[in-house]
């Protein structure tokens, strides 16, 4: 047993001293959101090597890499505050499938694997699906078979929850039934594939590991390297994690676990809550279970309004939090017009709070789903704010994007190599040769349109061909107008992208979104201009990501956001139909989960909270109704009752009487925009 002498145990509360102290037991520490399990378990890792434990046989497993180093680094800084020199350097702090990766690499032999296997990441692994499933013929054009990605997330759900592909199917892809033998065929090649090649994807990091885990000796000599193993984020573990820790501890010793099942989110990737709620009975005597009530992240009003949002959920471990940082100061309910509002709103707020000393790094922007945050990037963009985002690539850096805007420029200046070469090479059966003669052809030529029509293209772009050269004519006489111009070339490129990505429908969003973005512009060289859109490799690297001391914002998905705490955090589009998502209004479950990750996104904020509530929404839809703005409701998880918990405000703040607005000017503007919305 350790002396519980050590001086940084002095900053901990009662029980999370109980959790740093325990002994060699298994141990579960389940507390809600910023109640310190993360803190405490960087608290037991130092213990332990002041205790004189090996830092080269402690495992620390966290959600993400930019977890464990945050983690392996708060254990050395409180190491290095002990006397005497202490060797702090953890070498075994990673995920599951990073470190799974590196000890597979180490035992490949005996898992029958070659050391020099390589990864497929996600878009590799989809990639190699779509292969096999051309080759076993299965890919017909007019065949409704399941796209790559589709059959990529059906395999990989039946891996990492160890369920039968029939019952997955029911369950998760309802719409592939019929399709099962077949899948079934699909799985098998691609298994082989991968054997053959002497790849792993990463559900195979996770798979292999487990499998070694179920070969008695081997399992005995892996989990020998580790005298203690402490997992972060528990809830978010599925089956397969499991099943490794399991096989690593059988008997539980040196294990440590902690998590918040009233956070759980990711259960869309075959996680399950079981987990953590089943984890003490595993053992006998079962394990010990440690709970935090003490929040010290948020405020008072931000705390209460939380735990009232999550005290709604249909089932969970009940546990009331706590804090004892008053504030006079409710989370705010903030309706705006739109979006383009929305992204205004933030982005003076933001400022704002910059120029009272909080930095843009202590400030964050939340959404539901990548693509929420685009039309607020472009305001960044366009307003210089350096950001960094989490959870997805940025708008402007994403192909299709790249691809529509490269269309705009080569419009703009049909001298534009990089533009023209990019647009060209949209269209199948055009590659860097051919598009390289075209522009040489163009860039002779007085009109672009005449000289794209007077080629011969090859034979498999015959079909696509004119339609290009149209654009091309209608762009340079800017026949359709601003921003009519988007729509003309949405409409142009809105098959190719069915034809070009698996999952063409979020990224024709996106395209409908720039549109309206592109309307608050008042032309194309302004639009372009603003954007400061040069071709990626005229920008040098360090250009597109801010150098590690300058200040910048955070934009993350929610789900990327997990155990991290900002001063001021905004959650975009707390409305109907995007928390929770309009693709998960389906099943009770899967409401429950959107419920936490509303309740994940409320309790990052330390002191200032704001929920964004756009009362028009646009949405595109892919069926005739077409695009159209829907008028969006707060979301469900805040009914009335809870509204008290909040403040409710406007932006921008509707005017004064007896400052009528003029006859012209942003000022009028705004107030008609006002009438039209609110009047
Ligand atoms: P989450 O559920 O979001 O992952 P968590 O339970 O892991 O949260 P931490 O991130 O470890 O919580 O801690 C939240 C904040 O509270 C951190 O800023 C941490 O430094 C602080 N904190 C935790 N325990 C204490 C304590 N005993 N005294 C002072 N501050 C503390
Ligand atoms: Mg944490």
């Amino acid at each position: 047993m350790s002396p519980a002498g050590h001086a940084f145990l002095d900053s901990l509360n009662p029980e999370q001293r109980l959790a740093v102290l325990h002994g060699d037991g298994p141990l579960l520490v389940i507390a809600g959101a910023g109640s310190g399990k993360t803190m405490t378990l960087a608290h037991r890792v130092a213990r332990l090597v002041a205790d004189g434990a090996d830092p080269r046989r402690i495992l620390l497993l966290t959600f993400s890499r930019r977890a464990a180093a945050e983690m392996a680094r708060r254990a050395a800084r409180i190491l290095a505050r002990l006397p005497g020199p202490r060797a702090a350097a953890l070498s075994w702090a990673g995920t599951f499938h990073g470190v799974g990766a590196r000890l597979l690499r180490q035992e490949a032999h005996r898992v029958g694997l070659s050391p020099g296997f390589t990864i497929l990441d996600r878009e590799d692994a989809a990639d190699l699906m779509g292969l096999v499933r051309h080759e076993i013929g299965l890919a017909g054009r007019d065949s409704r078979f399941p796209l790559k990605a589709t059959c990529l997330a059906i395999y990989s759900r039946t891996v990492n929850a160890e369920a039968e592909l029939a019952e997955v199917l029911d369950t998760a892809f309802p719409w592939c039934r019929m399709w099962e033998a077949e899948l079934r065929r699909l799985f098998g090649s691609y298994v082989d594939a991968k054997q053959r090649q002497q790849v792993l994807d990463y559900d195979d990091l996770l798979l292999y590991w487990a499998h070694a885990m179920l070969e008695p000796a081997l399992a005995a000599e892996i989990g020998a390297r580790f005298d203690h193993v402490l997992v972060d984020e528990y809830q978010d573990t599925n089956r397969l994690q499991a099943t490794i820790l399991g096989g690593l501890k059988p008997d539980g010793r040196g294990v440590t676990v902690v998590g918040d099942d009233a956070q759980a989110i990711y259960a869309f990737r075959a996680a399950t809550n079981r987990n953590i709620l089943d984890f003490p009975q595993q053992f006998r005597p079962p394990a010990r279970v440690l709970t935090l009530e003490r929040n010290y992240r948020s405020t008072r009003p931000i705390l209460a309004a939380s735990n009232a949002v999550i005290a709604l959920a249909a089932e969970r471990y009940a546990k009331e939090l706590w804090s004892d940082r008053g504030s006079a100061e409710r989370p705010r309910l903030v309706t705006v017009a739109d979006e383009a509002d929305q992204a205004r709103c933030v982005v003076a707020e933001i400022l704002e709070r910059r120029e009272a000393g909080l930095a843009l790094k202590e400030q964050a922007v939340l959404f539901r789903t990548a693509h929420h945050s685009g039309a607020l990037e472009v305001e960044l963009v366009r307003r210089n704010i350096p950001f960094v985002k989490f959870g997805g690539l940025k708008f402007l850096d994403t192909a299709h994007v790249k691809d529509v805007l490269a269309v705009l420029r080569w419009a703009e200046n049909p001298r534009d190599r990089v533009a023209g070469f990019r647009v060209l090479q949209i269209l199948p059966g055009i590659g860097p040769a051919i598009a390289g003669r075209a522009l040489d052809r163009v860039a002779e030529a007085f009109d672009p349109e005449m000289a794209l029509a007077a080629l011969a293209p090859p034979a498999r772009t015959a079909e696509a061909w004119p339609a290009l050269v149209g654009l091309v004519g209608r762009l340079a006489r800017r026949a359709a107008g601003w921003p009519g111009e988007l729509a003309d070339i949405r409409a142009w490129y809105e098959p190719l992208l069915q034809e070009r990505f698996a999952d063409a429908a979020p990224r024709a969003a996106d395209l409908a979104q720039l549109e309206q973005i592109a309307g608050g512009y008042a032309s194309r060289e302004r639009f372009l201009t603003e954007l400061t859109l040069d071709p990626p490799d005229a920008t040098s690297d360090e250009a597109g990501t801010p150098l590690l001391d300058e200040d910048y914002l955070i934009l993350s998905t929610i789900h990327s956001a997990k155990g991290q705490e900002w001063t001021a955090v905004h959650v975009l589009n707390v409305v109907d139909g995007c928390i929770p998502s309009d693709m998960a209004t389906g099943r009770a479950s899967e409401i429950e989960e959107e419920r936490r990750l509303l309740y994940v996104a409320m309790t990052r904020a330390r002191d200032h909270l704001a929920l964004m509530l756009p009362h028009r929404f646009y949405v595109h839809q892919q069926s005739a109704a077409g695009d159209r703005y829907l008028h969006a409701a707060r979301s469900r998880f805040i009914p009335p009752a809870l509204l008290p918990l909040f403040e409710e405000t406007r932006w921008p703040a509707p005017r004064p009487a007896a400052d009528p607005p003029g006859a012209g000017g942003p000022a009028a503007d705004i107030a008609a925009r006002l009438r039209a919305i609110w009047g």
